[in-house]
């Protein structure tokens, strides 16, 4: 049985305007084992149409092109891909080697695309590549070598396979004639081991080297012409079929896009770096949420307890405002000396919210000049007498405790005024509180506050204290400040929002904060935009970049195709390239991310005493992730389209 049949074989090419040229016309062919058959005919005569036809490049033809008794017209595309791994090897004029990969690689590629075992391929590839005479070159890349040993290349990976045809279109149309001697010496060797090989060729001495020379003149065969047989020798270019069941793996097709990513280097770093900037906003950003988030919300939580809402009546207007809220801002736990008192139903009303345990009442005073601590002969001013309450936590208190009943806690400033080792002191306090002058003798029971929140020198001691201070001196005390204690500090916030729905202030200092916080979610809302542009600026210029390497490396993809790289293969190695350069701007923005942060940390740290950026691993890795997703979507189109391309429009381009 022959090893190929052409039955009727008729080719038209659809042409502009919906006309149709005929290439080739009722041919019918038949070709054996062992034969070597040139065929010739003028340029345009429809050679390489034919030359397509049987190696499954182009299986759009009408009649019957027999391999096995199985017309390859029909085959599926997994039947093609399984007839270019195991039945065709192809040279062409032009070697079509890939120009990053080394020697070796290039021969190696058709078994990576079956997944053969790296130390197989080699093997058999430097075996291949030693019958063709270049052992010596195996690492160097096409570049490096001659026109004549690039074909030899060729003839290694076309043979790799042990393929029972080659199919050879004009393999020494670039060469001089001393190395088309070797090359076709060579061919003929190759027929003479048991191939079929159909070379087209315009050589003269094609005569000398073939079996049978085929004639095509516009489509037709006019001319067929059979010559001496040749003579069967011994299987020097035989090679055993490795195992091909399998296809391209992840690995394979990763290292492939690495190898190619390597030869563009600077280009694909500046990709990785203009696609890091993206995701290095996104990151910075939710860092810097993060950071600043979790300081308000440590700062908040070391001052005030979950568990208690501040109340105020409403606003009366005082004349000193201004500076009152100044004040306040720097002294959380300072109230509002001028807020009006409460009276007892207003009490009662507070008392009656769901989820209020315990009702406090506090007061506040606050007042310049009138003021006075002294102790052992020193004395210093401060501002404000408040009472405790459950409000105060002991987080900033820096020495002894909080007061109990005949004790004060006096800020940080005015004990260093008035001597060291005052705690359990007795001191002097002289003050003025609602026109009553309060001349005290306390024990010092704490030392409170570091930095901001003890900027104001206050007095603290216990509402029943300063009640009774107050009636022994004349007058009364009415609170001016409620704390409302919650059994469960989730309960803490719809109270928080009874009390302003009944009419009543809340905290001033909760009041910063949120506003700040509101701030805070409009800058983060910024940067997102940001980022979220950026993202999008990388993704387009990462599908850029990818169509661009397809137009690139529009053979490499018509070569891998020819030698039984599947769509999916294709798709599966661009799909790796994005992936990779995924991940390098990803690790990239990471990267500079984490730097900067080190940077803004250690400013932040130094003018302020807290890391503002709270880059988290949780963050890096979800920037890596993200980058990936990005740029393997972007990598999307360019890939399927690389996956399209017509394998004869390809190798045909020079
Ligand atoms: P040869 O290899 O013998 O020089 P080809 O097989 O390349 O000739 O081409 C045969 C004829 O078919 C030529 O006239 C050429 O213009 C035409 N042809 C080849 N490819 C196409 C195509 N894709 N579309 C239209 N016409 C084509
Ligand atoms: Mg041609």
């Amino acid at each position: 049985m022959p090893v190929m049949e052409l039955k009727q074989v008729n080719k038209s090419y659809k042409i502009n305007g919906g006309e149709t040229f005929q290439a080739l016309k009722d041919i019918n062919l038949s070709f054996e084992k062992g034969e070597l058959v040139s065929i010739i005919g003028e340029s345009g005569s429809g050679k390489s149409t034919l030359m397509n036809l049987i190696g499954g490049l182009d299986s759009d033809f009408q009649g019957e092109i027999l391999v096995d008794g199985e017309n390859i017209g029909d085959y599926s595309e997994k039947n093609l891909v399984q007839y270019h791994k195991e039945k065709v090897g192809f040279v062409f004029q032009s070697f079509n080697l890939i120009s990053h990969l080394s020697v070796l690689d290039n021969v190696t590629l058709a078994m990576t695309l079956s997944n053969v075992s790296k130390a197989d391929r080699e093997k058999r590839a430097k075996e291949i590549l030693g019958v063709v005479g270049l052992q010596d070159h195996l690492y160097k890349k096409p570049d490096a070598i001659s026109g004549g040993q690039k074909q030899r290349v060729a003839i290694a990976r076309a043979l790799v396979n042990d393929p029972d045809i080659i199919i050879a279109d004009e393999p020494t149309g670039a060469l001089d004639s001393e190395t088309t001697d070797q090359v076709l010496e060579m061919i003929k060797e190759i027929a003479e081991n048991g191939k079929l090989v159909i070379m087209v060729t315009h050589s003269e001495k094609v005569a000398g080297y073939s079996s049978r020379v085929v004639t095509i003149d516009d489509g037709r065969v006019i001319d067929d012409q059979k010559g001496s047989a040749l003579t069967v020798t011994d299987n020097k270019y035989k090679t055993v079929k490795p195992n091909r069941k399998k296809n391209l793996s992840l690995i394979g097709s990763t290292k492939l896009a690495l190898l190619n990513m390597k030869e563009k280097l600077a280009r694909n770093i500046l990709i990785a770096l203009g696609g890091s900037v993206g995701i290095m906003s996104v990151i910075l950003m939710l860092s810097l949420g993060s950071g600043v988030n979790s300081y308000l919300t440590d700062t908040m939580n070391s001052q005030v307890n979950p568990l208690v809402s501040e109340v105020h009546m409403p606003d009366e207007e005082p004349e000193n405002q201004t500076e009152l809220n100044e004040m306040r801002d720097q002294n959380p736990l300072m109230g509002l000396s001028s807020s009006a008192p409460f009276g007892t139903e207003n009490i009662d009303e507070l008392s009656n919210i769901e989820h209020v345990e315990a009702v406090e009442e506090g007061f506040t005073n606050f007042s310049i000049g009138t003021n006075k601590a002294s102790f052992d002969g020193k004395a210093t001013q401060f501002m404000s007498v408040t009472t405790v309450s459950s409000m105060i936590t002991s987080a900033d208190i820096v020495e002894g405790g909080l007061p109990e009943e005949g004790e004060v806690m006096i800020t940080k400033n005015m004990a260093d005024t008035l001597g060291e080792d005052l705690v359990g002191q007795d001191i002097q306090v002289d003050t003025i509180v609602n026109e009553q002058q309060l001349n005290l003798t306390m024990t010092v029971s704490g030392i409170y506050g570091a930095e901001a929140s003890a900027a104001i020198d206050t007095v603290y001691l216990n509402y029943e204290d300063l009640k009774n201070a107050m009636e022994e001196a004349g007058g009364g005390l009415n609170p001016n400040i409620i704390y409302l204690v919650s059994d469960d500090a989730a309960a803490t916030d719809s109270i928080k929002s009874k009390v302003e729905d009944l009419g009543y202030k809340g905290s001033s200092t909760e009041a910063i904060a949120e506003t700040f916080s509101q701030m805070l979610d409009v800058f983060t809302y910024v940067l997102a935009g940001v980022a979220g542009i950026s993202l999008v600026v990388s993704a387009i210029m990462i599908l850029t970049v990818l169509y661009i390497s397809v137009v690139e490396r529009t053979k490499e993809i018509g070569v891998i195709k020819a030698i039984g790289g599947r769509k999916k293969d294709i798709r599966r190695i661009f799909v790796s390239e994005s992936f990779l350069i995924g991940l390098f701007s990803g690790m990239f923005g990471v990267g500079i991310a984490w730097g900067l942060s080190l940077i803004a940390n250690a400013a932040s740290t130094h003018y302020f005493d807290v890391a503002i950026i709270d880059l988290t691993p949780m963050y890096a890795v979800s920037g890596i992730v993200l980058s990936i997703i990005i740029s393997m979507v972007a990598g999307l189109m360019p890939a399927s389209k690389a996956a399209k391309l017509d394998p004869v429009e390809s190798l045909r381009r020079d």
